[in-house]
């Protein structure tokens, strides 16, 4: 049976905070994973019967081990900054979707079993039981958080609500409330080694046939090597990169990249995907065992070098958490992080993002193109939160900002930015990140993705955007989807590398 009917929100002349609608989406709540998933990777198969005593002693444990949490929980003073920085809540006008009533959500229960004044006068500091009926908002509105990061950018006490969402997914997939569409995934990439499930003789075949669409349109033999033992660089990637438009002409712009400057590199069918869930859902353990993979992988083929392919929050766990989680990067005291840091070459950032690496040959005058070639678009760039909030790229601060839009400065004629509030480190989300971007959360996505797209048709109106580029495969995915309810061309977003690979000079053209 067909649901209602999504419609996208109507674009506002002035971008002023939305009229209240309490409870608008309160209905909003992905499937539940089921229990094969759920005990595949390690969760309880479905709800306890205990769950409430489980989820209190789960968030104790929780407060205990992230000392930022239990901050965040005491710190809120209630300014009102964040309220109108959310976009799920600019789209819904759910009050509940204000960050500080997302947050108020853990807090009111944090208050009620770990504060003394709660645990003697819970109505007098608004401290709540954790009951069936709370537990079902938490469901709605921290599946209904992309863990962006953007309303923490105006707290005056720089409250992280993602974090707070992820302790939330964490505290629910305990007790046996995991949701279907974050966890089949973790499911797929632990066993198979990529979130599609894509196997390793399916992942030759797609690279093989992309050699010949290459060779095909530019005459040229890229190769899109996998497996190869003794490779300098191992290319880490989203595994969209490998089949899922416009993903995919980013992966050819890669491959290109390495050729023209002569980089001998592979992708490896064991660590075939760079996303990883497991920061989506606030499980350390989870994040630990994919990035696993990709230490496994780097020793196996004895590359000197990782390079991580366009992907947010993919960009963000290597950059920030890889060096703890798995010795990459420097930090771990194992043998096999002590081994890995013999083999990985030391003149080289640790991991590096493929930006950064275009970037850097870019400038160092080994990559040429014609940059006419673009000349049928007029481009702009979406700054993806986790690249934007909770990264960086080069050695400059500001580099993630810099580095892609230097990029396409180089491989094209016309750019355009966007309203200056809307890019940079106050970029809007996409809508679909951080374990949003699946169908049954569709209405969603559709409705925070307003703030971006009203940005977007501002430029486009004004100077003829038609091309919007990122650097991430959420942000792709999601945009392909909900651009359309905005009265745009699903082909209006794509990637940087997209655009590399259109203007690049292989050099031995026939
Ligand atoms: S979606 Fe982003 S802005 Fe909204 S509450 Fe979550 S982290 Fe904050
Ligand atoms: S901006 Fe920070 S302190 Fe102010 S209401 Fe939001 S979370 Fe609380």
């Amino acid at each position: 049976m067909a649901g209602p009917e999504i419609k996208a929100p109507p674009f506002r002349d002035i971008p002023t905070i939305p009229a209240l609608i309490p409870g608008a989406m309160a209905a909003s709540k992905p499937y539940v994973a089921n229990q094969k998933v759920q005990e595949g990777i390690g969760f309880r198969g479905e709800l306890a019967e205990n769950w409430q005593e489980l989820a209190i002693e789960k968030m104790g444990d929780l407060l205990g081990k992230y000392r930022s949490l239990k901050v965040y929980m005491d710190s809120c003073v209630h300014c009102g900054a964040c309220t109108d920085k959310c976009h799920y809540f600019i789209g819904t006008g759910d009050p509940k979707n204000m960050p500080v009533a997302r947050q108020e959500l853990m807090r009111s229960v944090y208050r009620r079993y770990f504060t003394l004044p709660g645990k003697l006068f819970p109505s007098l500091v608004g401290a709540k039981d954790l009951t069936k009926e709370v537990l079902d908002d938490w469901y709605s509105y921290f599946w209904q958080c992309s863990e962006c990061r953007r309303c923490s950018l105006f707290c005056p006490y720089g409250i992280d609500t993602a974090e707070v969402t992820m302790a939330a997914r964490a505290i629910m997939d305990h007790i046996g409330l995991g949701q279907k569409y974050s966890n089949e995934i973790l499911a797929k990439v632990n066993k198979i080694g990529n979130n599609l499930g894509l196997p390793g003789p399916a992942l030759e075949d797609t690279l093989q046939g992309l050699e010949e669409d290459v060779k095909e349109e530019t005459g040229v033999d890229v190769k899109f090597p996998l497996d190869v033992k003794g490779a300098d660089v191992l290319l880490i990637t989203p595994s969209a990169d490998f089949f899922a438009e416009p993903h995919i002409d980013s992966l050819i712009g890669y491959a290109k990249v390495f050729h023209a400057a002569g980089i001998s590199w592979t992708l490896s069918s064991y660590a075939s995907e760079a996303g990883n869930f497991g920061l989506f859902n606030g499980s350390y353990e989870m994040m630990q065992k994919v990035a696993m993979r990709i230490r496994d992988s780097a020793l196996e083929l004895g590359v000197k070098r990782i390079v991580v392919g366009e992907c947010g929050h993919a960009w963000r766990v290597a950059y920030a958490f890889w060096n703890t989680l798995t010795g990459l990067g420097g930090g771990g005291t194992d043998p096999f992080s002590i081994e890995l840091q013999k083999q990985l070459d030391p003149t080289f950032r640790q991991p590096s993002h493929i930006c950064e690496v275009t970037w850097d040959l870019i400038q160092q005058g080994k990559l040429k193109f014609d940059k006419s070639a673009n000349d049928h678009r007029t481009i702009t760039f979406h700054d993806s939160c986790n690249v934007a909030r909770a990264s960086r790229m080069g050695d400059s601060p500001g580099g993630q900002f810099d580095i892609p839009r230097n990029i396409i400065k180089a491989v094209a004629n016309n750019y355009v930015e966007m309203e200056k509030s809307t890019v940079r480190e106050k970029t809007f989300c996409c809508g679909g990140g951080g374990g949003v971007l699946t169908d049954d959360l569709l209405d969603i996505r559709v409705k925070g993705a307003l703030p971006r797209m009203e940005a977007l048709k501002q430029v486009s109106d004004h100077d003829g955007v038609n091309f919007m580029a990122t650097i991430c495969a959420i942000c792709k995915a999601q945009f392909t989807k909900v651009l359309p309810y905005y009265g745009f061309n699903m082909r209006v977003v794509g990637g940087v590398h997209q655009l590399v690979s259109t203007a690049i000079k292989l050099g031995d053209e026939q």
